[in-house]
């Protein structure tokens, strides 16, 4: 299977890399957002959030509050977004899962989606299906 991201892992593709231990590895984006633009991904390929079993979650979780502190700190950002393309839909773009750590500053841009407004009683029927679907899962 071709993934740049297993090559990068299997240095068989270059990266920034920032950091790894035996199931994660961080390295800078190669099109960043804004500089220092970060990848946390599991060693191990797995092609999406729903995919992940507990110990790469909790490893990704771990290293990903590392790197987003020594970003802030090291770029003396003023904050940061954490963000998961999960799905074409979503602009996935990659398929072997990763975090995007973005470093922020005060001034940078200003990325909002177009709100929507809730009907009448539709907000209810949301949480209705949505805690329906956590049932079956859970
Ligand atoms: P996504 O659209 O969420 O799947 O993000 C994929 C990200 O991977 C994009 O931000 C790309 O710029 C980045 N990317 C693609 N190829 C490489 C590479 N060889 N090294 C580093 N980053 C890459
Ligand atoms: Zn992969």
């Amino acid at each position: 299977m071709d993934c740049i991201f297993c090559d990068i892992v299997n240095r068989k593709g270059e990266a920034e890399i920032l950091f790894e231990n035996d199931l994660v590895m961080a390295f800078l984006d190669i099109r960043p957002v804004n500089y220092g633009h970060t990848l946390v991904i599991p060693k191990k390929h797995f092609t999406n959030f729903l995919e992940l079993p507990p110990e790469y979650l909790e490893e990704l979780g771990k290293v990903t509050q590392l790197i987003s502190g020594a970003i802030q700190a090291g770029l003396k950002a003023d904050g940061f977004n954490v963000i998961i393309n999960n799905g074409a839909a979503a602009g996935q773009t990659v398929y072997h899962f990763h975090f995007h750590i973005i470093p922020r500053f005060s001034s940078d841009f200003n990325y909002r989606p177009k709100f929507k407004v809730y009907a009448d009683g539709s907000m209810k029927e949301f949480a209705e299906i949505i805690r329906n679907a956590v049932t079956k899962k859970g």
